[in-house]
């Protein structure tokens, strides 16, 4: 008999593990969850100046790189874990796994752990619809979809969901990718389209959509792929030396990134100069820069996915957690009854 307090009268943090995700996915409905994110990210977006800002601290070897992505509001403070590893899904293992953290900034302890391999697919999806919903020519019906990986249904469902697009057009080096998606989509009311090459998949896109995962300067489209008045959303070159656009494409194209200095870093414009000019998003959003401003304009959003996103992704994930009860108790913190008595909590839970 120890006098160890029984794990439900310590303090307790809400986790959602990946099957109470899955569960949370399907009682919101996955299309209701991402625009839900993407209203979250339009509030943060709107209120970025209140926010503690870094480019992502990033550990990088030969086969990839782990990240870890903090920011504040002064309230509360959040961060996420990420790697990405391109060559991990020939050994059947994710490209991309995540978990993140929300914490009261007032005391420091946690209010939320959660996954997010599956919350980062949400968050990148509706930030990438709620960019285009601001970039893309709004009569844009068609998307391009290049890179079937993980990312990619969740990109189509979004884009439908927030953007009214009706048709996706798929292009994937690995045709078994393609299929998998062409079989996911089946059934969401959306015109699902393999293509044999990336050129055919362009054909009558207005929205292209690139998202491969490959360690090198790669060039996903060329030029001559781009015409007037399309938008790319570039989600795929996310890292030093991993691109996926020709940089004549850049030099031609409105830019919109998220955070300057981790963009410059990470996206596709590190090809361009350290002062090129780029637009950032949040000030489109915030109603103080325009988005696209004319038919023919080439408009891109070079994605690499920021630390405020995920902190909106978590705080919708924490509303939502507490009104379903979706969500476990994990017994996390070291929290004594008699805070400087640490040591006797340890001693009194002696076999
Ligand atoms: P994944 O490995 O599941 O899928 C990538 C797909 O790209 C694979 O099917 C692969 O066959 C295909 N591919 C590789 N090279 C290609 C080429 N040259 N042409 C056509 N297809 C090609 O990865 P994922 O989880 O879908 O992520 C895709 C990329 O998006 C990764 O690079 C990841 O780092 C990035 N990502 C970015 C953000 C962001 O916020 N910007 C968020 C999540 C993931």
């Amino acid at each position: 008999m120890t006098d160890r307090p029984a794990p439900s009268d310590r303090a307790m943090v809400p986790f959602v593990d990946v099957d109470t995700m899955m569960r949370l996915v399907h009682a919101v409905g996955l299309e209701e969850m991402m625009e839900g994110i993407a209203a979250c990210i339009e509030d943060d977006f709107r209120r970025w100046e209140s926010f503690d800002k870094t480019p992502r601290v990033a550990s990088h070897s030969a086969e990839g790189v782990i990240e870890l992505m903090p920011t504040s509001d002064g309230e509360v403070y959040g961060f996420k874990y990420v790697n990405g590893h391109p060559k991990n899904t020939r050994s059947g293992l994710q490209t991309v796994t995540a978990f993140g953290l929300l914490a009261d900034v007032a005391t420091g302890y946690p209010v939320l752990l959660s996954e997010m391999t599956i919350l980062t697919a949400l968050r990148t999806a509706a930030m990438s619809a709620l960019a285009a919903r601001h970039l893309a020519p709004p009569e844009a019906r068609v998307m391009a979809m290049i890179g079937n990986g993980a990312q990619a249904e969740f990109q189509a469902l979004a884009f439908r969901r927030l953007c009214g697009i009706d048709t996706v057009r798929l292009w994937d080096l690995d045709r078994a990718a393609t299929a998998k998606v062409a079989r996911n989509l089946a059934g969401t009311g959306l015109t699902v389209v393999p293509c044999d090459t990336a050129e055919a998949a362009i054909e009558g896109a207005q929205i292209l959509t690139t998202c491969t995962a490959d360690k090198q300067y790669a060039t996903i489209l060329t030029g001559n792929m781009v015409g007037a008045g399309v938008h790319i959303n570039a989600v795929g070159g996310d890292c030093p030396g991993k691109t996926e656009l020709a940089r004549d494409i850049l030099t031609r194209a409105a830019i919109f990134v998220e955070y300057p200095p981790q963009t410059r870093i990470e996206g596709e414009i590190q090809q361009l100069d350290p002062d090129h000019p780029v637009t950032e998003l949040w000030q489109v959003i915030a109603g103080r820069a325009p988005g696209r401003t004319a038919a023919g304009q080439v408009t891109l959003f070079d994605s690499v996915g920021f630390a405020i996103e995920d902190f909106s992704a978590l705080r919708y994930v924490r509303d939502k957690v507490r009104e379903t009860g979706l969500y476990t108790d994990l017994d996390l913190l070291a929290d004594p009854d008699d805070p400087r008595d640490l040591y006797g909590m340890v001693m009194r839970a002696r076999p």
